[in-house]
């Protein structure tokens, strides 16, 4: 059964029967029940033991060859048993003793070094052991002196590459200039040895895992030396493995240019054009394609970082608050990383790995009611937030004159009602404890107090932009003024020539709004809720820190959502590498780029070119610091930072005119801060076109082609925030000539579209039926009101038990807009508010259950200044709800009050939901809060069998999935996060012990379910979202079954389609990686289908590599071999070969793991 010797080796049996054969395994006798060789410590051990110890050639290849075949079969789980039975050590003991010995036998060395490559593959301690040893410059030694023999000179190599694993082992063979002996083995474009060569390059790439060692490759020049190398090699060959070598050269590119000076020796040796032509071919070429990615990323990686073209980090906008002294804007701060991203998005990166971590698991905290953060005498001043409480109702006693204008007066009167909260003035004497650096209209002279804080600079900073102070008189910008007066001289060439242009000022300005007030009358479509008028007025009165004086056309004129819906726009393939591509060749081909700024925020004075694009965004929530003309058709945009802050970017919204019809334009917003967006997933910008207004398609809409979203290689203007910033790029082909168009990140909602709305509102209700009284909660920061909204039914008469059903009605608190970027939430905002004061049946029962009270613009600082997450205290509002700060935080402060007040009085909400929007996944979901859940999922050992929950917080999530389109339950969660435990939901819950407690996301982009899939979402379908919430408020209310049975059921609409839908697992939401996603690590991408082993195999297999190998031969050799990693077992051919001229024939019938059967030659 077993025997070997000179000419005849072979073993047909199985390791157990190989047990009572041979001498060697002896003490295995006994042990019977052994049945598979692996599960055998001892008979490995005993091989392993004898290959040490063996005296003789024949013995110790028999030995390898059996460890070859056992390793060879079945996974590599044999590897590491042998591994952890000491296999590695007992292969380096045993090349120790063979290099050592008087005359090194390559008969034995190969195959040992071919086993040791492979097994220390696998054994990521190798380069230690090999160092203990002794063996690491004994291979090194063993490599120079036989780089004339390619065989042995693979061998040590792929010894070298396992060995390098180890950083010292590494550094002793820099040291020892090993990276010489190798470097000088990587010969010019051949067809002779590629495996040893590819070995070569392996080593020499392995070898640069070292600081040291990358050093001194640079130092010695080796970088224009591998990068002649790949440009032969990409140049001539084209077959697999020389293909997998220009790929290892690139793969010692990018491990060179981990270092600083490596990168910019591949820059100065014109690494990059370099680079670049060669990625052209590979591109024309598939054979080459898998050169492309690891070239483009060693380009990105090595093209210099290049500043934002900004004079500082800090926000163009900056405010001073009160309490602190005003910060000097250009002291950067180190990004807060555990702020950075918001409470929607965070849960996404961290839901894989730490979102157990995060998740509550005191018991403490979740069960119990902590203290209230204020003394419980503050709390009665929020009485006067209760009007429907106190009302009388005389007006119902007057009902027969529903047209009375003193209703509508008394109720409208309340919008102007400046109380004074006693913890918190309002005014006049809140401006004194703001440094009195803001210089407010009615206030010009309270400057001295300023002085005396010691902010005199800040001050005068602060004149010097007219802070505050506000033209009484909006205008449109200049760009709108231009067409207006285009289309007056067109009309005054048809009509009477009164019109003609006028010297004076007032004149044009009055002829301006004359002109649209005309154009309005003409060309305005009717938008239910939204007057120009109105909204002209109301604006007027906004206060933002730049004082602006110029509306946005679409924010006057306003929007409907056009008609039909919009499709999520498909990817071009490969778009992101074509954009990457066309950044880099900006660096490269430098004739066509203009450079040229064509918009400053901070420079009014700046003129674009004659043909140029103009842009502007100093208007009510615009955002757009920078603007410059890159090439003819291309611009690159800069977003100003959140207020008072150096970071947050992602909203926008500016202006664009002076465009060329039909002609693409680029955009590419270079300094956003997020990993990922939706853009990268079908979701479009939204543009606003002022002609097509003006012919009556007043729309914003989706648009943009070779839309996505990358990382770039610019840095903070200062250099000292290590911030990385993407970019969104996307290409805008315009319809008209010579038309002013706006473009934002998502429908914009300003403050002043707010309140024009709840004005408009509050003059369509029929007051005898609905209470709709408007509040202001408190002033903001920057002096601006914060509205609250009471709406419910009045009470059918003034008689004790009608009165008294009004005064036990239910509290409903529904918040938005905490983070200004997201005016989704206001569109949905917008849609409850419509609904609830509406005719509808639904509307009407909802009235007469609850109470609602909204506060519809928790932030409106930051959405008037345009910023994206925080308000002019530079903290995220959603961060504060644990202990908000009365002066820094006041709507945030007065919110926890009135619902500490409505908890006083046994008026705790029934519900309460802070609308917000998500801009990294998709659909409409809602997180809540339960103690069993985060239990359960953090895996948390409490028992939770005694603990008391009503399951009553799944009850409008589940109502909404029937109800809403764009709503999925599935992508809904209700754990509490110790990260989130001072949001709005968290804190809520907890202390004021609200069940149903949620955020409410609304996607940017669209659904993926149900039947808005593959579509984006407009303002229609966030509305929609809007009623469909308070529509599922149906099912809390305390006489549900009535409500159902009586009348409201039929009126919601049960769409079958609707209920069909199935969403996604909640915890796969996550976008699936995109297709073509860059991979940002600076690693070399791996080849796919290349390995160690399969190098080795391949090469022992191919046997071909006999130092005068005919050549035509080897080729072809060579192109069947690589990737055959199927041929696992090699030693056997190879040592047969070594011994006999025989060949073997028949070696496939390998065995997975018990019989193992070969051929008996003789
Ligand atoms: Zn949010």
């Amino acid at each position: 059964m077993f025997g070997y010797g000179r000419n005849n080796f072979t073993w047909n049996g199985t390791l157990k029967e190989l047990k009572g054969s041979h001498p060697a395994f002896c003490t295995e006798r006994g042990r019977p029940t052994m049945a598979a060789p692996l599960s055998s410590s001892s008979g490995l051990e005993v091989l392993l033991s004898s290959l040490q110890n063996a005296g003789d050639v024949e013995s110790t290849l028999n030995i390898l060859n059996v460890l070859d075949e056992l390793l060879s079969a079945g996974t590599d789980r044999r590897i590491h048993y042998m591994i952890s039975k000491g296999g590695s050590e007992a292969l380096l003991a045993a090349l120790v003793n063979n290099i050592r010995s008087f005359s090194p036998n390559f008969t034995i060395l190969l195959p040992l070094l071919h086993l040791l490559a492979k097994v220390g593959h696998r054994d990521r301690r190798i380069g230690l052991k090999a160092e203990d040893a002794g063996v690491v410059l004994l291979t090194l030694n063993l490599l120079r002196q036989n780089v004339d023999h390619t065989r042995r000179a693979a061998a040590c190599l792929w010894v070298i590459q396992v060995f390098s694993s180890s950083v010292s082992a590494a550094n002793l063979i820099g040291e020892n200039h090993g990276l010489d002996v190798i470097y000088r083995l990587i010969p010019q474009y051949t067809t002779k040895h590629l495996y040893t060569i590819k070995a070569a390059i392996d080593a020499f790439a392995a070898l640069l895992c070292t600081k040291a060692n990358v050093c001194s490759a640079v130092s010695k020049g080796y970088i224009s030396g591998l990068l002649r190398l790949y440009k032969d090699w990409h140049s001539q060959g084209t077959q697999r493995v020389a293909v997998a070598i220009s790929h290892a050269l690139l793969r010692c590119l990018h491990k060179v240019t981990c270092s600083t000076a490596g990168r910019q020796t591949l820059v100065s040796q014109g690494g990059i054009r370099l680079l670049y032509e060669t990625t052209q071919t590979s591109l024309r070429d598939k054979t080459l394609e898998s050169l492309v990615e690891p070239s483009v990323q060693l380009m990105r990686k090595c093209v210099s970082k290049t500043p934002l073209p900004l004079t500082s980090d800090q926000s163009a906008y900056t405010f001073p608050l009160p309490r602190r002294p005003h910060t000097v804007p250009d002291v950067d701060t180190e990004p807060d990383e555990s702020s950075e991203e918001s409470d929607d998005e965070k849960s996404e990166d961290n839901q894989e790995a730490d979102y157990d971590d995060d998740l509550e698991t005191d018991l403490k905290k979740l069960r119990l009611r902590p203290d209230p953060d204020r003394p419980k005498e503050l709390l009665p001043q929020y009485s006067r937030l209760c009007p429907e409480i106190s009302h009388d109702f005389q007006e119902l006693d007057l009902s027969s004159e529903p047209e009375d204008s003193s209703t509508a007066s008394a109720s409208s009167s309340s919008d102007e009602e400046a109380v004074q909260l006693n913890s918190f003035p309002c005014r006049s004497s809140r401006r004194t404890r703001r440094c009195g650096a803001a210089s407010s209209r009615s206030s010009s002279g309270s400057h001295s107090e300023t002085e005396t804080e010691g902010h005199t600079a800040a001050v005068v900073q602060l004149e010097g932009c007219d802070f505050h102070s506000h033209s009484s008189i909006l205008s449109t910008s200049p760009s709108f003024r231009n067409m207006v007066r285009e289309a007056r001289e067109e009309a005054s060439q048809d009509q009477r020539g009164d019109e003609q242009d006028d010297e004076a000022e007032d004149e044009e300005e009055s002829n301006h709004r004359t002109m649209i007030d005309k154009l309005l009358e003409r060309h305005g479509a009717f938008i239910p809720h939204h007057e120009p008028k109105l909204y002209y007025s109301v604006a007027a009165k906004t206060k933002s820190i730049p004082g602006f004086s110029i509306l946005a056309f679409p924010d006057f004129w306003g929007h409907l959502p056009p008609p039909g819906h919009e499709p999520m726009a498909p990817r071009k393939p490969n778009i992101q590498r074509q954009k990457v591509l066309a950044d880099v060749q900006r660096f490269l081909d430098t004739e066509d780029i203009i450079n040229q700024v064509v918009f400053d925020l901070e420079d009014s004075s700046l003129q674009g070119s004659s043909d140029s694009l103009r842009f502007f965004s100093k208007f009510e929530c615009g955002n757009l610091r920078k603007a410059i003309q890159v090439r003819r058709y291309e611009y690159d945009l800069i977003l100003n930072t959140d207020a008072n802050c150096n970071q947050h970017t992602q909203w926008f919204y500016f202006e664009v005119s002076n465009m060329v019809a039909d002609v693409p334009y680029r955009f590419n917003v270079i300094n956003c801060e997020k990993s990922n967006s939706q853009f990268n997933y079908g979701m479009q910008p939204v543009l606003y076109s002022v002609r097509e207004a003006l012919e009556g398609r007043p729309h914003w809409v989706r648009t943009g082609t070779e839309i996505c979203y990358f990382r770039n290689n610019f840095c903070s203007a200062r250099g000292r925030r290590r911030t990385t910033f993407y970019t969104l790029t996307f290409t805008i082909t315009f319809k008209h000539n010579e038309d002013v168009c706006y473009l934002a990140y998502h429908y914009p909602y300003t403050y002043s579209a707010l309140k024009a709305h709840l004005k408009a509102l509050q003059n369509s209700v029929d007051p005898a039926k609905v209470f709709f009284r408007q509040q202001i909660l408190c002033g903001t920061l920057a002096e601006n009101s914060c509205p609250l909204v009471t709406i419910t039914a009045c009470p059918a008469s003034r008689g004790w038990r009608d009165m008294h059903q009004l005064r036990n009605r239910p509290c409903i608190v529904l918040t938005g807009r905490v983070h200004p970027s997201e005016s989704n939430a206001s569109w949905v905002m917008k849609g409850t508010l419509e609904f609830l004061c509406s005719s509808d049946p639904v509307a009407q029962s909802l009235r007469e259950a609850f109470v609602f009270k909204l506060i519809p613009m928790l932030n409106p600082d930051g959405v008037i200044n345009g910023s994206t997450r925080c308000d002019l205290n530079r903290e995220d509002l959603n961060r504060q709800w644990l202990k908000p700060d009365p002066v820094l935080s006041p709507t945030i402060y007065h919110t926890k009050g009135l619902l500490y007040y409505l908890n006083s009085i046994g008026k705790s909400p029934q519900v309460f939901c802070d609308y917000h929007g998500h801009s990294r996944k998709k659909n409409v979901f809602l997180y809540g809060c339960s103690m069993k859940e985060t239990l359960w999922q953090s895996g948390s050992t409490v028992n939770t069998v005694g603990l008391k929950e009503d399951p009553g917080y799944r009850t409008i999530p589940k109502t909404l999935d029937r109800l809403a389109p764009a709503f999925s339950y599935n992508s809904c969660n209700y754990l509490v996060e110790k990260s989130r435990s001072a949001t709005a939901r968290v804190v809520v819950w907890r202390e004021m012990g609200v069940l149903r407690s949620y955020t409410m996301e609304s996607t940017h982009n669209g659904c993926d379910q149900g039947i808005y899939k593959g579509l984006q979402t407009g303002t229609r379908e966030l509305q929609e979202m809007g009623v469909k919430f308070c529509q599922s408020l149906l099912s809390v209310t305390n006489d549900m079954k009535a409500l159902y049975n009586s009348r409201l059921i039929k009126h919601i609409d049960l769409d079958h389609n609707v209920l069909d839908h199935k969403s996604h697992n909640c915890f796969e939401d996550d976008e699936p990686p995109c297709v073509e996603e860059i991979e940002y690590s600076t690693d070399c991408p791996p080849l796919k289908g290349t390995d160690l082993e399969s190098d080795i195999n391949n090469n022992m297999t191919s046997a071909d590599e006999e130092e005068d190998d005919d050549e035509g031969h080897r080729e072809a050799k060579h192109q069947q071999g690589v990737g055959q990693s199927t041929l696992k077992s090699c030693l056997v051919p190879h040592l047969i070969r070594q011994r006999s001229t025989e060949t073997l024939n028949e070696k496939r019938n390998t065995c997975n793991g018990v019989r193992i059967n070969g051929q008996i030659l003789s």
